[in-house]
């Protein structure tokens, strides 16, 4: 190739380029098109989708329309009617201002736009193949304009061969969707998936109710207003109350100037806001902020929304302070309680990933943030779990994971012929116990998660089933239709593990049976556990089975806090080392620690 030659890309070129910043997936077209119709002041907005969107994406809005000459521009590059100058980059109140968007996705699909105003007498429409204009004609549509997309990247191959199922891609258009329609719950969104009807907001709902509608009526009935003003940022909207703190990272929803965002600052201030009331996970989290347009720069990525604000800190503190008193003010959850992590700023867990830990890596990370400004209410000493650890870890010897020999225990076939140690329980959370080397540390969660995880992995895999306990009042689990389209997709797998669970409409199940031997509270945390990582995951990154039965583990296993019998912790010792990889969970947490007895006899100068 001769590189001497400078020359310009065609338009078509430069146009496929421009399309993978704009349109990764069926979801960022379904983005671009609904925030093009709330801009036109549409109050009502259809969106279609087929095969995932793959195949066909149609999007209608009742919105202003295009003039028929508008109609001619808008799909080539940088047109826009709502840019006037570079320094409107910097004020932007609608959700358009590139003016790339329509250009970028005709350039990878066959588009159709009809559109119409109020003064036409007839609506005008384009075809047009890869952005190049094919027909064009006129029908009876009535005033506001339908974009139809259809075989999206039918001519970038390699892009479509990315894409995932059309159950995932779904899911994350049913994500956009739900995002954009919370916060316009003033326009009417019909969202239909192959014909069906997935999700209706009525027209003038308010925030409680399309949260009702988006998420779960369930849910909405619980949450607690948040209105909170400090350092010029305004927070509102709903959290989950202090007793509910069992969501998904998806169900936290926030947005600047009434636009969905993605930023972790604001997810951990949430999230440390339920930790004096003892509570780990997502909570459920509607917030809308509002600042100064300088205090924040939202052109970081053209398609994510991510935000950067320009005083973290003061948004962190802003959200937190927001969340804490909307809690507060909703009366008694029970007495907080401190953490260490609150009192001993650079607290962090050593040497372990915390994947399945989300909240203690917020706990962790968030020190970064001022502590003291984050004074919690009528603190109370509870033994905290995971700190007591900080100084032994801070041995060299103890970061390291020291692999489980045979002159350790025995690898038993059968666990019975286990002989087991004398163990002592610390802190609800380590079983500890003398073996042949020395001292062990065993992590009471990731242990039985690794147990579990096996377990659960067989049982599918040979299909043999485990005993379920049907319930006399069967339990009703609400989740978003997302959700309930993924736990629909593998509920004969939820069978096998003792889970019956019968689709109950509207994105409901009712679970009428559970594996026999798990108490109903951890059954519901195992479902929901599930219905994460099946978002999270996606079935195309890993098997469904496997999924499944980490989260199933998860679900199911001891947490931190747990008090064990002596029975107990022999059991699990016993059950650990049948597994085949006792040293880390699934999760790939280690499971266990040890400190040889010379290194112990070392310290003490022996
Ligand atoms: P931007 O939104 O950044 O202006 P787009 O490529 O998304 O760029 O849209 C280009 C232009 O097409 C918009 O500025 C608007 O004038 C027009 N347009 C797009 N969608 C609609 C719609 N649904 N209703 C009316 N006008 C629209
Ligand atoms: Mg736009």
């Amino acid at each position: 190739m001769n590189l001497g030659q400078i020359q310009s890309l065609s338009e078509e070129v430069i146009n496929k380029i421009a399309a993978g910043e704009v349109v990764e997936r069926p979801s960022s077209v379904v983005k671009e098109l609904l925030e093009n119709a709330l801009d036109a002041d549409a109050t009502w907005i259809e969106i279609q989708i087929e095969e995932g969107g793959k195949k066909r994406i149609r999007i209608t809005d009742n919105g202003n329309g295009m003039r028929e000459e508008d109609l001619h521009l808008c799909y080539l590059r940088h047109t826009t009617s709502k840019l006037r100058s570079a320094e409107d980059l910097f004020h932007l109140k609608t959700n358009g201002f590139r003016g790339e968007a329509i250009a970028s996705i005709a350039a990878i699909s066959q588009m159709t736009i009809t559109s119409r105003t109020e003064n036409d007498t007839e609506a005008k429409w384009i075809r047009l193949s890869g952005g190049n204009l094919q027909e064009t004609g006129t029908n009876n549509s009535r005033k506001g304009t339908a974009f139809l997309v259809e075989d999206l990247f039918f001519n970038t191959p390699v892009r479509r061969n990315f894409l995932g199922s059309d159950a995932l891609e779904g899911s994350r258009v049913l994500d956009t969707v739900t995002r954009i329609a919370i916060a316009n719950p003033q326009v009417r969104i019909d969202y239909k998936v192959n014909g069906r009807e997935v999700f209706t907001g009525v027209e003038g709902s308010d925030l409680r109710s399309r949260i009702a509608e988006a998420i779960g009526a369930g849910v909405a009935r619980k949450m607690v207003p948040v209105d909170h003003t400090e350092a010029g940022i305004h927070v509102t909207g709903f959290v989950a109350p202090a007793d509910e703190t069992r969501g998904k990272r998806n169900h936290m929803f926030f947005y600047l100037q009434q636009r969905p965002i993605w930023n972790p600052v604001a997810g951990k201030a949430v999230v440390r806001a339920y930790e004096p009331y003892g509570k780990q996970g997502y909570p459920v989290t509607v917030l809308f902020l509002d600042m100064p347009d300088m205090d924040f720069d939202v052109n970081v990525h053209p398609t994510k929304k991510e935000v950067r604000f320009v005083n973290e800190n003061g948004v962190f503190l802003a959200i937190h302070h927001a969340v804490r008193n909307a809690l507060q003010n909703e009366g008694e959850y029970g007495a907080p309680v401190i953490h260490l992590s609150d009192a001993v700023p650079n607290f962090a867990p050593v040497g372990t990933s915390n994947s399945d830990s989300p909240a203690t890596t917020y706990a962790a990370t968030g020190s970064s943030f001022s502590n003291d400004s984050v004074q919690e209410p009528r603190r109370r000493f509870e033994a905290p779990p995971e700190p007591i650890a900080q100084d032994l870890f801070s041995l060299p010897e103890f970061g390291k994971v020291i692999p489980l020999t045979a002159k350790t225990f025995q690898t038993p076939t059968k666990v019975d012929s286990f002989a087991s140690p004398q163990f002592f329980h610390l802190a609800k959370t380590y079983l500890v116990c003398e073996d042949a080397e020395g001292l062990l540390l065993i992590d009471q969660g990731a242990a039985h998660q690794r147990i579990l995880y096996e377990r659960a992995l067989k049982i599918i895999e040979d299909g043999s089933g485990i005993e379920t306990q049907e319930l006399l009042f069967p339990e009703l689990i609400e989740l978003s239709k997302v959700e309930a389209s993924l736990l629909q997709s593998v509920l004969e797998n939820m069978d096998q593990l003792g889970f019956h669970l019968e689709p109950f409409g509207g994105g409901s199940f009712q679970l009428r049976g559970i594996p026999r031997e798990l108490p109903l509270s951890r059954a519901i945390d195992a479902v929901h556990a599930l219905v994460e990582s099946l978002l999270e995951e996606g079935f195309d990154a890993n098997p469904a089975h496997d999924i499944i039965a980490k989260a199933w583990a998860k679900g199911n296993a001891y947490q931190a806090g747990d008090s064990l019998s002596s029975e107990e912790m022999a059991q699990l010792m016993a059950q650990l080392i049948a597994t085949q990889d006792p040293m880390t969970s699934p999760y790939g947490r280690p499971t266990l620690m040890r400190m040889p007895i010379e290194d112990i006899n070392k310290r003490f100068k022996r």
